[in-house]
């Protein structure tokens, strides 16, 4: 008989948790307090928003690299079966400022940095000081989550529908419980501090055309204009980003800082948290007529969101551990930040190898090479 797992939340750690889990021969129970695909969407559940670049921003955990290379190796499998909705970019990351470059870019494939850069994605009056490239993933999110979704209720997954408080995780019948419950975390356990939030508004374009290179390939970037141009109240930089997807733009970014009280509404120091950035739109409009002759204007069809990534905080960041409760093996897998898609697949294959290691179910320690075969071999078998 398969073994029975029991993970609470529907959002993208969640899901790719359960399909992994579902290839390694275990049923698997989702419990959510909502749908995934809902209509209506809910702020709270990062899920039904994520621009959806796999790139590790806005993230914290000391083996961050680790688990971005481990979650690359299984995007990149994904990408050779052709999975729904999983493209490549040419993409950028710009600074009107001398930026020191971060550890991530150079574990991409592609990585090439300014000045050798041929061609880069241009802003008419501001300048860049300094950057790179590399060709990123990017999960188009109207085909790659409903697409993830159908592969766990082909293999028998089930949804089971409600809120799961304190009191009824104990009563969850599974021996083994994986906790991806996002922002819900904040609740459903004893957290020591206030949860670090970082609201982030979206503008989505309808009905766009796509953006390419010279090279002819699909073209996606963050740019940061400078403090004197766009920051958060407190002065640090932020950028704003244009996302190609299938039919559409995703243009963002704002990474303001702060909590939720005790009702769960959004509380933060910084004022400018609580409006839609005009920069998203203007700095994205200049840079799109300057790069590619287009103006955004001619597209009427936008749509203006808002929702939360859930930091945890600097110092504990992402959590995915397991804890000693005496009847059952609990495992966290929670507080992914700005990068719970990008980290998706290397966190689901952490939370395989505690069940190995902690539950003795499986017969020998897995390896992703062979998690990668199975996954590739049952999706394409399905
Ligand atoms: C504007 C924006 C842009 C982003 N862009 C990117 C990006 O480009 N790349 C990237 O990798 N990431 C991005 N992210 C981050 C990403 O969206 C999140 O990290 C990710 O969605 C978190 O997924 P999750 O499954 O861990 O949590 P969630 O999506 O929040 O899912 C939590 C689930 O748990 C359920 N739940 C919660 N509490 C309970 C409870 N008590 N009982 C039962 N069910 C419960 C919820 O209903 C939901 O199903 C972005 C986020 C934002 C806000």
């Amino acid at each position: 008989m398969k073994k029975k797992v029991a993970v609470i939340g529907a959002g993208i750690s969640g899901i790719t948790t359960a399909v992994l889990l579902q290839q390694n021969g275990f049923e698997v129970s989702v419990y959510t307090n909502e749908h995934p695909l809902k209509e209506i969407k809910n702020p709270y559940f990062g899920s039904q928003f994520p621009s959806a670049s796999i790139i590790p921003h806005s993230v914290f955990h000391p083996d961050i690299n680790e688990i971005f290379k481990l979650s690359q190796l299984f995007f990149s499998k994904l990408y050779e079966i052709s999975f729904s909705g999983l493209t490549k970019h040419e993409h950028y990351e710009l600074f009107a400022f001398e930026k020191s470059i971060d550890d991530y870019p150079n574990l991409i494939n592609g990585y090439e940095a300014l000045p050798d850069l041929k061609w880069h994605p241009k802003h008419p009056d501001i300048a860049i000081k300094s950057g790179w490239k590399f060709n990123c993933f990017f999960a188009d999110w109207t085909d790659y989550f409903p697409q993830l979704i159908r592969i766990f209720l082909q293999n028998n997954g089930t949804f089971i529908y409600g809120t799961v408080d304190l009191n009824s995780y104990a009563s969850i019948n599974e021996d083994i419980v994986i906790n991806c419950s996002g922002l819900g975390s904040a609740q459903l356990i004893d957290e020591e501090s206030k949860p670090l939030i970082l609201k982030g508004h979206l503008l989505k374009i309808n009905n766009t055309v796509d953006l390419k290179s010279p090279n002819g390939n699909t073209v996606s970037y963050n740019f940061s204009a400078g403090p004197d141009i766009y920051a958060d109240s407190f002065g640090t930089p932020l950028d704003v980003y244009c996302y190609p997807r299938k039919h559409d733009w995703i243009l963002g970014g704002s990474r303001f800082k702060g909590t939720l009280d005790n009702q769960g509404n959004w509380v933060s120091e910084d004022e400018l948290s609580q409006q839609f950035p005009p920069q998203i739109e203007s700095l994205n409009s200049e840079i799109i007529k300057e790069t590619f002759g287009i103006e955004i204007s001619e597209f009427r069809e936008k749509e203006y969101q808002y929702s939360y990534r859930y930091v945890r905080n600097k110092k504990n960041g992402l959590r995915i551990e397991s804890e000693n409760a005496p009847d059952r093996l609990i495992i966290h897998n929670y507080g992914h930040g700005g990068a719970g898609v990008t980290l998706s697949w290397g966190c689901a294959f952490s939370v395989l190898q505690m069940i190995s290691e902690k539950s003795g179910i499986l017969n020998t320690d897995i390896t992703p090479e062979q998690a990668l075969i199975s996954l590739a071999d049952g999706l394409t078998n399905l």
